[in-house]
């Protein structure tokens, strides 16, 4: 493990981040990006483990989604700054999984409590459970993230549908991209709500058994379903899902999704509201797996307390919503201003 932070002040993405980490052993490789740390409280950030091309697209990778972790924290008035680690798939990996993550919870517990993580794209519950045993700096062992993580996102396009008097969920057409852990969840909330599901994802085994669960449910190509007409497209796997090439494709009325960064830049935003898309922020809407993780770490598991607290995604919602309208100002402009206003008070006050 390696503090790598000055050699990256350049880095396009480097937002004054406080520290960042090389893991370069011989079997594990990857990132460690802490963007903010409030009062000495730990830094909140889940795991990704991605076959990256190359350590300039994995460090890319996790210095926006550290910073996004701390406009998520933010944004759900928690009090945490965030991180967010990543690391490349490997033949270890494939081989001993329990060792690969015990290697990494070895390296967890040299950041003394500093970080606290969980489980984002590739890594499932299961790993967290284990690595609990090397590590106390690990969460979303008790409580599995992602069931809120879907939750906090329907009920962000539940409040949008009602904002814009559309009706309710039946038989609207929802496309959801992307069948993991989040996008499943998501699924099969809005079934039980009568929804008209279309789904896609690039593992052809796992739609083939989703789609044997629940017949009803219509199979989309890879990288076609924002081309299909459809109420809500609901992206649910990796980022950069609108950019400059494909903006003026999309064919829904709303993006409501679990995806963490899923504008390019933030001026697609302006120009999905321009073609009277409503793209909902992702970091506002998909906070439901950090609020039910940084509950378990503050030792908060029941399941009403974490829902009451998931479900006040709707409320901020509204609240934006009304004045999104009112100004005729984008949405996502109106949530990035109020964070960085909360994100500058904070800092001035450390
Ligand atoms: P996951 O790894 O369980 O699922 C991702 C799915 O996307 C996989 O099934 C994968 O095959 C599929 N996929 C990959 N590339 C694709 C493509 N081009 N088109 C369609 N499908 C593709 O990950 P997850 O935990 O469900 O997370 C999904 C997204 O939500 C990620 O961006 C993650 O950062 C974000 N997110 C997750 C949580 C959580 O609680 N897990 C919380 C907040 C945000």
């Amino acid at each position: 493990m390696s503090i790598i932070t000055e050699n990256f002040v350049d880095e396009e993405f480097f937002d004054k981040h406080a520290k960042i980490i090389q893991i370069d052993g011989q079997q594990l490789k990857g990132f460690i990006a802490i963007h903010r740390h409030f009062n000495n409280f730990p830094s909140f950030g889940a795991t990704r483990l991605y076959d990256y091309n190359d350590q300039k697209h994995a460090l890319i990778d996790v210095l926006r989604l550290s910073c996004l972790m701390t406009y998520k924290s933010i944004a759900a008035d928690l009090s945490y700054g965030g991180a967010k680690a990543v690391l490349f798939t490997t033949d270890y990996l494939k081989k001993d999984r329990v060792n690969f993550f015990n290697e990494y919870a070895n390296e967890i517990n040299k950041l003394s409590g500093e970080f606290i993580t969980g489980s984002d794209v590739g890594v499932y519950q299961q790993d967290v459970v284990n690595m609990k045993k090397i590590t106390p700096y690990v969460s979303g062992v008790i409580v599995d993230p992602s069931y809120y993580t879907a939750l906090g996102v329907v009920t962000a396009m539940k409040k949008s549908i009602e904002y814009l008097k559309l009706g309710d969920f039946t038989n609207k057409k929802i496309g959801i991209d992307g069948a993991g852990k989040v996008g499943y969840e998501i699924l099969k909330i809005l079934l039980n709500k009568q929804a008209d599901i279309y789904l896609s994802d690039i593992n052809i085994q796992l739609l083939n058994k989703i789609k044997s669960e629940f017949p009803q449910i219509n199979i989309v190509p890879v990288n076609k379903l924002y081309l299909q007409s459809l109420d809500i497209y609901c992206p649910c796997a990796l980022s950069d899902v609108v950019t400059f090439d494909n903006y003026k494709n999309f064919q829904c009325r709303m993006i409501v999704g679990a995806a963490n960064n899923q504008l390019f830049s933030p001026e697609l935003g302006d120009l999905l509201w321009r073609r009277e898309i409503l793209y909902l922020p992702d970091y506002l809407v998909n906070a439901g797996g950090l609020i039910s993780v940084v509950s378990e770490y503050e030792g908060v598991t029941d399941e009403l307390s974490v829902t009451n607290k998931v479900l006040a995604i709707g409320d901020r919602l509204h609240y934006y919503l009304e004045e999104a309208y009112r100004l005729n100002k984008p949405l996502h402009r109106l949530v990035d201003a109020a964070v960085k206003n909360r994100l500058n008070s904070l800092e001035f006050n450390l």
